[in-house]
């Protein structure tokens, strides 16, 4: 049996690395193909999500050249998850497998990837089986977030990014997710068709820069849990009742002392110190409730994610 599958691969910025992307994955598809593993109208989709460079053009020629090779273009930067969402939505195929442009993930386990789809897994993560290519830094924050993740009840898969295969049936049910902060790999496990995975190591980016800096990488990390999670409100819940019994304990003292014992208290540390710290707890809380409402006020819209300009 033959399927058809479609490589989606969102490129914002990726001159450098794209030639070299494109090269590898027509030698995997063609080896497939040539094994009857794929059928001959796989292909693959290079999605330009608003590029300064010249990645569109590269995927002009690229298309043109092969007619594997579709192009989408997006009218403007809308960020990693958007493009991929309108690769995924677009792309036509038996099972889509998502990947990053800059050859960090292996090619070498797609084959493995269509093995899991064809023996009926519907959903296949790419697991990173090391993060020995990361900084420290990375490594380190990345473990933490999927921890803190964790203790708030969203359920990530563990090392996984946005490499994976899903089946058509899979994709027409991520269609039904239409909110607009998009954290795919919080949805997808959300599904609950079959899933598996594969392990592969993750290599350094072939060329070119992260398109990920430190605040991407923060925004992207709130965006994650605030879409996932309402912990962080009943936390301040929770934070206000032990406030509020600890004020309570605090009057029956300073009654006690006041009206039993009859000393004066000088009562400048402690007054002082309250105001300060209930300030703070405050504002922290305000911000908390702050990010939702901004989530609310951004889903309510009801904007579209994305326009394409051109496809080919
Ligand atoms: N990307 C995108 N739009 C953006 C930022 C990134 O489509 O606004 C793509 C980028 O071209 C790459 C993928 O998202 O294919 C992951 O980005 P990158 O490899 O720079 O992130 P990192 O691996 O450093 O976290
Ligand atoms: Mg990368």
């Amino acid at each position: 049996m033959t399927i058809r599958i479609a490589i989606v691969v969102p490129c914002y910025n990726e001159e450098e690395v794209l030639p070299e992307t494109h090269r590898r994955l027509m030698a995997l598809l063609s080896r497939l193909q040539a094994a009857a593993v794929v059928s001959h109208d796989s292909s693959v989709y290079f999605v330009d999500d608003g590029s300064k460079d010249g990645t569109w053009p590269l995927i002009e020629s690229l298309a043109k050249s092969d007619a594997r090779v579709h192009g989408i273009k997006l009218a403007q930067n809308r960020g990693h998850q958007n493009a991929l969402m309108a690769g995924l939505m677009s792309a036509e195929g038996d099972a889509l497998v998502s990947i990053d442009a800059d050859l960090q993930d292996d090619l070498g386990v797609i084959e493995a990837m269509v093995q899991a789809f064809l023996d009926g897994t519907e959903i296949v993560y790419g697991v990173r089986d090391s993060r020995a290519t990361d900084t420290f830094f990375k490594r380190e924050t990345a473990h933490l977030y999927y921890r803190l993740m964790r203790r708030m009840g969203v359920d990530l898969i563990y090392n996984h990014a946005d490499f994976r295969l899903m089946s058509r049936r899979s994709v027409d049910a991520l269609r039904q997710y239409d909110e607009v902060n998009l954290f795919l790999r919080g949805i997808v496990p959300l599904i609950g068709f079959k899933t598996g995975s594969v392990k592969y190591d993750r290599a350094e980016r072939f060329a070119g820069e992260s398109k990920y800096p430190l605040r991407k990488m923060l925004a992207f990390a709130i965006n994650g849990i605030t879409s996932f999670s309402v912990v962080p409100l009943r936390l301040i819940t929770f934070g206000g009742i032990v406030v509020s019994l600890l004020s309570f304990l605090m009057t029956l003292y300073v009654l006690y002392g006041r009206l039993v014992m009859g000393t004066v208290i000088p009562g400048w540390a402690s007054s002082v110190i309250p105001v300060y710290l209930l300030g703070g707890i405050q504002l922290l809380s305000i911000g908390v409730l702050g990010e939702y409402v901004s989530k609310i006020y951004m889903e309510t819209k009801r904007r579209p994610r994305y326009f394409i300009e051109r496809s080919l």
